[in-house]
């Protein structure tokens, strides 16, 4: 399954190595492309390249929708056992699918690749992303060295119930855990950029670690969220009280008024502030939640596909 953003120069070759070592392995398979509302030519290069070969699925979204809407793309259309997402740009090698294949048969649900020897950017790219995994690998309870590596091995069985918001394709073997799934990585070849370019900058290092936070939230706060918000509630209810005793004890026993100081106020209000935005912003997710699923309000709108069944034009 592969995500596609403006990557008309790589898709033939990336499509032709697919096949062929899929081919060689003697591995049954499908490639579905999600045409991600690219402006160049990719539309036009997936429907030659589709043509004559069954097993080459496109789904042409109406517009960009981001590389999460996509693999949620990929995920519905597909319909083997496993699913490999691969980047479309080459940086990832087919060559390691059926390594991933038969790690997964080794009793896994989740093989995760592992780009080791990373060939982007090193400072704002490899440097940050170690600290980005750490933390994440820290927060979530499982642990792996490269969350954000696209190309991975699922069993359906344990991404079935997963729905994806934001930056999130990258937490879904976090979601899998949740479900019992047995995890596990393995190190992938990584390759340069030959052809385009990222498509990503520095924004989406803020995307993903408030995506981290609402993973966490998630995985902890869903069920009992009154013991957070009601927690720091009465945290800071003691602390009001604290201080006001403090003031009093100030006023009668130093005569002096904390008024003359204002120092106390503006560290108060300003922590006040920050911890009641990121609670605010904890709440909003789950209403957003609610709002996506209760009325099924698609993720993505599809224009139409090539080798698939016709559908009703929405998805997610
Ligand atoms: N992509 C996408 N929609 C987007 C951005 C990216 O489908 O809005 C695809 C892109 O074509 C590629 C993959 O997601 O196959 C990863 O993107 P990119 O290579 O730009 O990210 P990087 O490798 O720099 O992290
Ligand atoms: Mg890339």
């Amino acid at each position: 399954m592969v995500p596609v953003y403006n990557e008309e120069a790589s898709l033939p070759l990336l499509v032709e190595k697919i096949i062929t070592v899929l081919d060689e392995a003697g591995i049954a398979f499908e490639i579905i492309m999600v045409n991600d509302g690219s402006t160049d030519g990719s539309a036009k290069v997936l429907a030659a390249i589709a043509q004559g070969d069954a097993r080459i699925k496109i789904v042409n979204f109406a517009r960009n929708f981001g590389q999460t809407a996509a693999m949620m793309a990929g995920f519905d259309h597909s319909k083997g056992s496993i699913i490999v997402p691969i980047d479309a740009d080459l940086q990832n090698d087919p060559a390691d699918i059926p390594r991933l294949l038969a790690k997964l048969d080794e009793g896994y649900d989740v093989v995760s690749g592992w780009r080791r020897d990373r060939k982007d950017e090193a400072v704002k790219r490899n440097l940050l992303s170690r600290v980005a995994n750490w933390i994440i690998s820290y927060a979530s309870g499982v642990h792996l060295h490269d969350y954000g590596c696209s190309l991975k091995a699922y069993r359906r069985s344990v991404i079935g119930r997963v729905k994806l918001y934001g930056e999130m394709h990258r937490f879904i073997p976090i979601y899998a855990s949740w479900y019992g799934a047995r995890i596990t990585e393995l190190e992938v070849t990584h390759h340069p950029r030959r052809f385009g370019k990222s498509n990503y900058g520095m924004i989406r290092i803020v995307k993903v670690t408030l995506d981290l936070l609402v993973v966490s939230f998630l995985d902890r706060w869903i069920g009992k969220p009154i013991y957070l918000f009601g927690g720091f509630g009465l945290l800071w209810l003691a602390v009001s009280l604290v201080s006001l005793l403090y003031v009093f004890y100030l006023k009668l026993f130093a005569n002096l008024s904390m008024i003359l100081t204002p120092m106390p106020l503006l560290v108060a209000m300003s922590f006040m502030m920050g911890v009641m935005s990121i609670l605010i912003g904890l709440l909003a997710e789950i209403v957003v939640r609610t709002y996506f699923e209760a009325l099924a309000k698609p993720i993505y709108f599809v224009n139409n596909t090539v080798n698939l069944p016709p559908e009703h034009g929405a998805g997610g």
